[in-house]
């Protein structure tokens, strides 16, 4: 058959001819847009000469319009169910490795000398099951997964969030842990209706790009990350409250929190969500030798 995978009618003929049934704990919902799905290998900026990892292929409706722009695609799937529907529907593209395993528990720097040899550039792509979304983008973030960029699909308020900028409601901890390491971008909102089954939320595609180093110098990474994650623990208190209530360390310790305030140049009755990333650098650094 030469339509491609991602029309309504070849997916039907597809799920039909296995018998497939959506598993919604999995976060399957297919796209069935050619244009959405070239939409999205536009915004990934991959060349002949480039690797992509897909994360989830389905039936492969998007891991096929990759593999027609780009060297080679590794494309993990959970679903023991699709492996053999994904045999037969990327059958015409031999440079596409499929491999059966839970991407979060995947040794991903393994299969990428493994399965993307040669190629010059790695693009992650994906339309995500929404309920991983953000332990999957934090694990190629945090594993230091050698990527540019990374394109994926995803619920729209997370999308959101992952973008959203100091001062306005979405931002919050993992805004930071993103642009952290990223820039980030929401470059298409995406219709329930060019997937089957629709999803109950909007989706949303967001374009990160890897910086060379992080946005901000920290002296503790993992520190930095507590900190900010408890500066927002009670959206409403204020930036002192908050560290006083999730510190540990009792002596002296609101003088010593008041110090690095007020060395950070940041007014204690601030909210967590006003500071930027680097006055969380200044902040944590200099509670650092005190509370690490
Ligand atoms: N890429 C296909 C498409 O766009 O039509 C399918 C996308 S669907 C939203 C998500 C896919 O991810 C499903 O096929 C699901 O089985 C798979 N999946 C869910 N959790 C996974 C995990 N932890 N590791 C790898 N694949 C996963």
């Amino acid at each position: 058959m030469d339509r491609d995978i991602a029309t309504p009618l070849r997916t039907r003929a597809i799920l039909e001819k296995y018998g497939f049934t959506f598993k919604k704990s999995l976060g399957q919902n297919f796209l069935i847009d050619t244009n959405i799905l070239n939409n999205i290998v536009d915004h990934a900026e991959i060349t002949p000469e480039s690797g992509v990892i897909e994360i989830g292929a389905g039936i492969g409706a998007l891991t096929e319009q990759l593999a027609k722009r780009c060297k080679k695609v590794l494309a993990f799937e959970i679903d023991q169910r699709l492996l053999p529907i994904l045999e037969d529907t990327l059958s015409p593209y031999p440079h596409v490795s499929v491999v059966h395993q839970d991407f979060l528990k995947a040794d991903v720097h393994q299969a990428i000398e493994t399965y993307l040899q040669e190629v010059k550039d790695i693009a992650i792509v994906a339309n995500l099951p929404y309920y991983v979304t953000t332990p999957i983008i934090m694990k190629c973030l945090e594993d230091h997964l050698p990527f540019r960029s990374m394109v994926i699909m995803m619920q729209k308020e997370v999308g959101s969030r992952i973008t959203a900028k100091p001062g306005t409601k979405d931002y919050g901890s993992l805004s930071i842990a993103i642009q952290y390491y990223t820039t980030a971008e929401i470059v298409m909102n995406v219709p329930k209706t060019v997937f089957i089954p629709q999803p109950n939320v909007d989706s949303a595609v967001v374009k990160l790009t890897k910086r060379d180093q992080p946005v901000v110098a920290v002296k503790d990474e993992q520190f930095f990350f507590n900190i900010v994650k408890f500066s927002f623990a009670q959206r409403r208190k204020t930036i002192l409250n908050n560290l006083v209530s999730q510190l540990e360390n009792g002596k002296e310790k609101k003088e010593r929190i008041m110090a690095a305030l007020e060395k950070a140049e940041i007014d204690p009755t601030r909210r967590g969500e006003t500071l930027t990333i680097e006055e969380f650098a200044k902040l944590s650094d200099g509670l650092l030798p005190y509370f690490a």
